[in-house]
């Protein structure tokens, strides 16, 4: 075989747990290393690591991850109660995307490979439609009490000069409940810079919605913060690309999503995300088809899959039975990674050969040889499922053809 490719900058590579640990090997040996001379910093973010080094491990990749610019990440179990017990944990260790997130300032960008026989649940899906959620506040930093009869509930700020502003919520006659939220506008604009720059690496229109017209303030910050940002320092780039910033009312937007064939960015407020990646995830069919990618204000990338380490696959794997999971969003996490830092560095051979995987990675499926999950979903006739390490074999047959 010709020589490996080569690499300059490392890769951060964050190990992780399950199924996904044992498909992260697998992926190395026999699709990365025996093609590449893969150069990464690797950090061990699987649970029993975490737990030795109390968690300094994940802050430690999402700093060399500032450092480097792009990291691929192996999914991780975030503990529960059952979980320490099972890997007799010191603590509760916080969710490693959280405390990535939280360091790097990021938005997640969630979406769907699409390959022919596996139809959308929306068939006028034909391209694939990438989900931004802002992951600040809102619901998922509030301060809510139920409240007795005959009480009132006002918002009181007091500013840096003790001086007081109250509003009237309610004056309650029966029982009933409150809830205060916030965000912040550093936070917003964060998010929307992000958006923003991922719209144009990407070259796709981005969508944004709130319900501004009920909340007039609140969901209003959110539009005009974007809208400003958008017009004093993308516009310009918008305009050379030719894609487009479009802002709509959530409820316009969804009955738009439905009717439309994919192909743009449609940025989310917390919530909005959190149930639209959802519904979107699942009316692409497969959650082992749902890609990831973590992007910092300051263009610091982190790829992963987006979903978890496939505990029951584990389990069986364990036993020594045969197990059919689906490697390719684990898969396309490495070759998106590997693409993005080929285009740092400027090497087109290392672009090339990502390219070259993801495309064998589709053959793959569009040929009829597919996972347990595909397989139940795939239409075509001549579909056969296979077992985890026969499906990234067949990708290599493929992938040595193309190269
Ligand atoms: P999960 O690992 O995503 O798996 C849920 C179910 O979805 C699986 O049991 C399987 O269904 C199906 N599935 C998911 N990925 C698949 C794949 N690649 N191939 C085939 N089927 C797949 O979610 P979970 O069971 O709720 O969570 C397991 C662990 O992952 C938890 O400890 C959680 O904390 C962690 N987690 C991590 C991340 C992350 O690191 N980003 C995200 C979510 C969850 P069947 O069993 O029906 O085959
Ligand atoms: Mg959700």
């Amino acid at each position: 075989m010709a020589d490996k490719i080569q690499m300059k900058t490392p890769l951060v590579e964050m190990d992780g747990d399950e199924m996904t640990r044992v498909i992260w090997k697998m992926i190395k040996d026999m699709l990365l290393t025996p093609y590449i001379d893969l150069k990464t910093e690797y950090y061990d973010l699987g649970l029993e690591h975490r737990n030795e080094t109390k968690d300094q491990v994940t802050i430690d990749s999402a700093k060399a991850t500032k450092k480097y610019g792009v990291a691929v990440k192996c999914a991780t179990i975030t503990p529960n109660a059952q979980r320490m017990t099972e890997y007799q944990l010191s603590e509760m260790w916080k969710s490693p995307n959280g405390t990535i997130r939280a360091i790097l300032d990021g938005t997640v960008f969630r979406a769907p490979i699409i390959v022919k026989g596996i139809t959308p649940f929306i068939p006028s899906w034909t391209k694939p439609i990438t989900i931004a959620r802002h992951a600040y506040g809102d619901i998922y930093k509030n301060t809510e009490m139920t409240v007795g009869e005959h009480a009132k509930a006002e918002l009181v700020v007091t500013d840096k000069d003790g001086n007081e502003t109250r509003k009237l919520i309610h004056e309650f006659t029966t029982p009933g409940i409150i809830q205060g939220v916030h965000n912040v506008d550093e936070s917003i604009a964060s998010f929307a810079r992000a958006c923003f720059n991922y719209a144009i690496d990407i070259r796709q229109d981005l969508w944004f919605a709130t319900k501004d017209t009920i909340s007039k303030q609140y969901d209003h910050r959110f539009k005009d913060i974007f809208q400003e940002i958008f017009e004093q320092e993308y516009q310009q780039k918008f305009n050379e690309l030719g894609i487009e910033y479009f802002y709509t009312l959530i409820d316009d937007a969804v009955a738009r999503v439905v009717r439309s064939e994919g192909g743009y960015i449609w940025a989310c407020k917390n919530y909005d995300g959190d149930v639209m990646s959802d519904m979107v995830a699942t009316a692409y069919g497969s959650l082992g088809m749902m890609t990831s990618v973590l992007v910092s204000p300051e263009g610091v990338y982190e790829y992963e899959a987006a979903h978890g380490t496939v505990t029951r696959h584990y389990y069986k794997y364990r036993k020594g039975e045969t197990t059919s999971t689906n490697s390719v969003a684990t898969l396309f996490a490495w070759s998106g990674a590997l693409k993005k830092r080929g285009e740092l560095d400027n090497l087109p051979e290392l672009v090339k050969f990502a390219e070259n995987l993801e495309k064998a990675t589709i053959q793959t499926i569009e040929d009829g040889v597919m996972t347990g999950d595909l397989y139940l979903l795939s239409n075509l006739e001549n579909k056969q499922k296979v077992d985890t390490q026969t499906f990234l074999a067949e990708i290599n047959q493929r992938l040595q053809k193309l190269i």
